[in-house]
């Protein structure tokens, strides 16, 4: 028998230490490189908002194969050089097969790895990820009576323990079997940034995929080649992922002392950022099958009923520093 986010975290280190991962499903700098520029220009504009310095880290967690971050840096070396040119790269990441992969995506960038958080360098940071936070274990609480039960995994499948009350999650109003989770390592990541950015000069931007309000139900789930799999057979072999609880993680941040933006539904977003201009300029040039892709990528990410408002836009930054692009009121 195994807490959930133990299973989690062991089928999911496998998972990425051995798989491609996106063989099995594709993610939003995978499908334009728009994606990536935009979000580039976003952390130039937010360092123009905290005051220019230099050096500046711009950091990624959880950089998958690197797209993110060669398209942000070509956009930002084209369009905002002063900021390209105090900019140090630093990934989160820990897996040694995508490290290898990010390293071939950005030969130029010398970038450095950590394991975490905590080994970043001191000093003023930008930072992005992308679908970083929903591959982080969580764990699940059901109300039980007047207390709370916590699942466990036993031969691929779910066993129920009585929690220790201490445990139990603060969520107040759930009805008998409904489900509570929590997922720490998100909110130790973002109390981690939203403390630094309290002492020294930073904004975030995380993207990520969770609804407006938690479901009260499990939100486990694991995708093979493209398709829905069972989550607790065969750990390692599928990528499994959470709801993201942009509303626990706002608050996390706050009371660690950052001023904190959205979430924000990504197609709103990506439209305020200039994503279908961009988009528009860079289709105008290609054959028209090239300019069709384009489009289509650009409404994959931004309509509402595909990508562009599960997927949400949380940002946080130091105190007293301006509104970051696309978030002002
Ligand atoms: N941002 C990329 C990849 C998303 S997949 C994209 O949008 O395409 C999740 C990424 O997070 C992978 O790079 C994975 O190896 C990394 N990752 C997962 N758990 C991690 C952890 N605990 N610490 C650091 N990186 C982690």
């Amino acid at each position: 028998m195994e807490r959930l986010d133990r299973f989690m975290a062991r089928a999911n280190a496998a998972y990425y230490a051995t798989r491609d991962p996106f063989a099995d499903f594709t993610t939003a700098p995978e499908i334009s490189q728009v994606f990536g520029e935009i979000l580039g220009l976003w952390a130039a504009v937010a360092w123009q908002g905290l005051g220019c310095p230099a050096p500046v880290l711009l950091a990624e967690a959880g950089p998958g194969r690197g797209t993110l971050m060669a398209d942000a840096l070509r956009a930002i070396r084209a369009v905002a050089p002063d900021f390209g040119a105090a900019l140090a790269v630093h990934l989160i990441e820990t897996s040694p097969r995508l490290r290898a992969l990010q390293a071939a995506a950005l030969p130029d960038a010398a970038p450095v790895w950590h394991e975490s958080l905590d080994t970043l360098p001191a000093g003023p940071l930008l930072l992005l990820a992308n679908e970083f936070l929903d591959a982080l274990p969580i764990r699940q609480f059901v109300r039980r009576g007047a207390g709370w039960a916590e699942r466990f995994v036993a031969g691929g499948g779910i066993v129920e323990r009585p929690a220790v009350a201490t445990d139990g999650p603060d969520a107040p109003g759930l009805a008998e079997g409904e489900v509570a989770e929590i997922c720490a390592p998100a909110r130790d990541f973002v109390a981690g940034l939203a403390a630094r950015f309290a002492r020294v000069p930073g904004a975030a931007l995380l993207v990520d995929y969770g609804p407006e309000a938690p479901g009260h139900a499990s939100s486990l789930q694991a995708i093979r080649a493209g398709a829905p799999a069972d989550p607790l057979a065969a750990p390692g072999a599928a990528d499994l992922t959470a709801h993201v609880d942009f509303a626990a993680l706002a608050g996390v941040a706050r009371a660690a002392g950052a001023a904190v933006h959205g979430p924000l539904a990504q197609g709103v977003l990506l439209g305020r950022l200039g994503f279908g201009e961009r988009t528009a300029r860079l289709a105008r040039g290609q054959p028209p099958d090239k300019a069709a892709l384009l489009d289509s990528a650009a409404r994959r990410l931004t309509a509402p009923y595909r990508m562009g408002r599960l997927f949400k836009a949380l940002a946080l930054c130091s105190p007293g520093s301006p509104p970051p692009p696309g978030f002002a009121a």
